[in-house]
Order: structure tokens, then C-alpha cells, then sequence
């Protein structure tokens, strides 16, 4: 189906810049739809997409970004992002396919950004080791889950994260466990510059038969009780203090609530579900509705836990 969208800002990347990341990286689109690089499969296309294809790219990448100062944006699996329908002016720098090697200890891992997250679970526990398998169900990259600090089934990326190497405009750093500021579904690198380059998580010993049960268990809770399947972008809202969103939105009768092609998941109300050509605009539309009707019932104000790239004029 074609995409109409609103026109965006004229260009923003100059073409030193442009020419220094093509010089830092081989592959470097224009006009990318970033609709095909996020699972809501919603959005417009970025000015400029960098996609790194290992850590001297993504090095070389960092250092032309933050020798222009210019501003950009990091996509890992795209699994909790919402694209403006206009795309993005400006940089867009994919951490995925090609940074995604990951070196196994006996006591853990050090995996590269774009790694996924439910593959490095699975191979946790087939390699005897425990503390991954809350993860397998999280459809993030290694890097994302650690910037958004990640977390299921009472358990989150605090827990095991030893230490991360970021790219940072002063150099490259290795950022500890504190260092990172973690709190609920946040960290220091959703307030600061910084890329990360590769994650080492500290896991335990453990056996191979028992992780693989509670990482099944753990799936098929999921399975049972999220609508795995047709796009979306996990969670729409933050969870309130003592409370679940999902709960107040149901308990609020909005699930169910449509606007164009999305609609809030009926299976798990903090879901919204594009059923096909979607767009952000809808997206807005429903969390404005949501938000009022949790607000009237039970004056609570819901929190948005997707970040929004791009432009979003209305708002
Ligand atoms: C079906 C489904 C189920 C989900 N279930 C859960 C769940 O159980 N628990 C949960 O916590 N989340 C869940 N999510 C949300 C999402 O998977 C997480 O927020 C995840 O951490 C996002 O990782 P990502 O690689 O997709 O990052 P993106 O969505 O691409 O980016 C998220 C943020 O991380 C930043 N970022 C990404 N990579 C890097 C990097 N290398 N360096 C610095 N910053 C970076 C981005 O700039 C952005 O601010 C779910 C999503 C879906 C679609």
C-alpha cells in the first residue's frame, strides 16, 4: 500500500557530513523508510540511515557524528520506538546485523550491541548458564535492552550487567554497573551521549535443563497473556507506581479503541497493535485517548515508555 505522508523539513545533513560518513561506513541510504526497521512497521523515512557493519564502523561512524556535533539518532531492533509518519530529519544510526558477535566465559558474556537478545538467552542456557532467561521473550538488541534498561518477569538488565563500553564525544569509556544509572525501563544513556559499542554480562552457573524450563514457562506466559505476532511496539505506557497500566487502561474500557488501522490490543491493553498501514498520527490519537480516560477514572497520568523519533508537529 503507498505511503502518503505530510512533506518533512528540507535537508539537514550537509554534504561534508554526508561525505565523512560515507568515508566512515559502507553503508549509508537516503531516504530510508524506517518503517521496515521497527516492529510497529510504522513510520517515514530517515534523511540519512547509517548501518555500521562492525565495531571499527560504528567506531569510525562515532567519531565523524561527534566531530560535526551534529545530532542523531540510535535504532537497535527498533522494538520500542515510534516513528514520526514525516521519518526523520537527520542522522539515523542503525546498531544491529553485522554488530552481533558475542564472546562466551564461564561466567558470562561480552556481546556486541546489535546482538539479540532472545538468541544470547537461548545460548546462555544451552551453554549452562543462568540469569538471561527472564530475556528470551524481549525482542530487543543487547544494546537497546541495556539503554532502556529491560526487564520481565521481576527481573531486568540491572541485575546482570557487568560493564559496557560506550562511545562518548571525550572517547571511548567503560561504563560499570552504577555508572549506567539504571531505574525502571531507564538508563544514563537515555539522558547522555553515548553509543554503545559492546555489553559484558555476569552470569551464573547454572543447569541447562532448569533454565530451559523457566525460559519455556516464561515464553508461554507470554504467549498466553501479550499479542505476540502482529507489529507492535511492546508496552505503550510506563507502569505507575504499585500499579500496571495494562490493568487501568482495561479497567478504563479502552480496550479495543481503534483509530485507523491501530487499535489497542484486546489481549493486553498496554499493546496497540497496527494492523496493517498504520501510522504514528493513529498511534497519537489512541494515547491521548487512553491517557484522558485513565486520567477521568482514576487521576492517574500515564507516562509514555516508546520513545518518539522524528517529527512530531501536533504535539
Ligand atoms: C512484542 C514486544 C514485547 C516486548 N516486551 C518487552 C518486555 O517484556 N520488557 C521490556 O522491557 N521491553 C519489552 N519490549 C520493548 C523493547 O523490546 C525494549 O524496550 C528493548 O529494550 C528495546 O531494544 P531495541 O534494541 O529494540 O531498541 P530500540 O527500540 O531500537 O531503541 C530503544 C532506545 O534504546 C536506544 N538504543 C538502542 N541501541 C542503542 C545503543 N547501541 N546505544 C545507545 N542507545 C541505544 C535508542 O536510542 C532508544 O532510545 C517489547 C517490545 C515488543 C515489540
Amino acid at each position: 500500500m503507498k505511503r502518503a505522508r505530510a512533506p518533512r523539513s528540507p535537508a539537514t545533513v550537509s554534504p561534508e557530513v554526508l561525505a565523512a560518513l560515507c568515508g566512515a561506513c559502507a553503508d549509508v541510504r537516503r531516504e530510508e523508510p524506517l518503517h521496515l526497521h521497527v516492529s510497529f512497521r510504522i513510520g517515514g523515512p530517515a534523511e540519512v540511515l547509517v548501518v555500521p557493519r562492525s565495531a571499527d564502523e560504528l567506531r569510525a561512524v562515532a567519531c565523524a557524528l561527534f566531530a560535526a556535533g551534529v545530532p542523531y539518532a540510535i535504532l537497535g531492533r527498533g522494538s520500542n520506538l515510534l516513528i514520526s509518519d514525516r521519518g526523520v530529519s537527520g542522522i539515523v544510526l542503525k546498531i544491529g546485523h553485522g554488530l552481533d558477535r558475542a564472546r562466551w566465559s564461564a561466567t558470562g558474556v561480552t556481546a556486541e550491541a546489535g546482538a539479540g537478545l532472545p538468541a544470547l538467552a537461548m545460548r546462555a542456557s544451552e551453554r549452562g548458564l543462568g540469569g538471561l532467561e527472564f530475556a528470551a521473550g524481549i525482542p530487543a538488541s543487547v544494546g537497546g535492552a541495556i539503554a532502556m534498561n529491560a526487564g520481565a518477569h521481576g527481573h531486568s538488565m540491572d541485575e546482570i550487567t557487568d560493564f559496557v563500553t560506550v562511545l562518548r564525544p571525550s572517547g571511548e569509556e567503560t561504563w560499570g554497573r552504577h555508572d549506567l544509572a539504571f531505574a525502571y525501563r531507564t538508563s544514563r544513556l537515555q539522558r547522555e551521549p553515548g553509543i554503545v559499542l559492546d555489553v559484558t554480562l555476569r552470569l551464573t552457573p547454572a543447569d541447562p535443563g532448569r533454565t530451559r524450563a523457566t525460559l519455556a514457562s516464561w515464553l508461554d506466559d507470554r504467549a498466553r497473556t501479550q499479542p505476540i505476532g502482529p507489529p507492535s511496539s511492546g508496552c505503550i505506557f510506563r507502569n505507575p507506581p504499585g500499579d500496571a497500566a495494562g490493568r487501568l487502561i482495561d479497567a478504563a474500557g479502552a480496550k479495543g479503541l481503534r483509530s485507523g488501522a491501530v487499535e489497542v490490543s484486546d489481549v493486553h491493553a498496554n499493546y496497540m497493535i497496527n494492523a496493517g498501514g498504520g501510522r504514528a498520527a493513529d498511534v497519537l490519537t489512541l494515547v491521548d485517548d487512553v491517557r484522558h480516560r485513565v486520567r477521568e477514572r482514576f487521576g492517574v497520568e500515564l507516562e509514555l515508555e516508546v520513545k518518539l523519533v522524528g517529527e512530531f508537529p501536533s504535539r
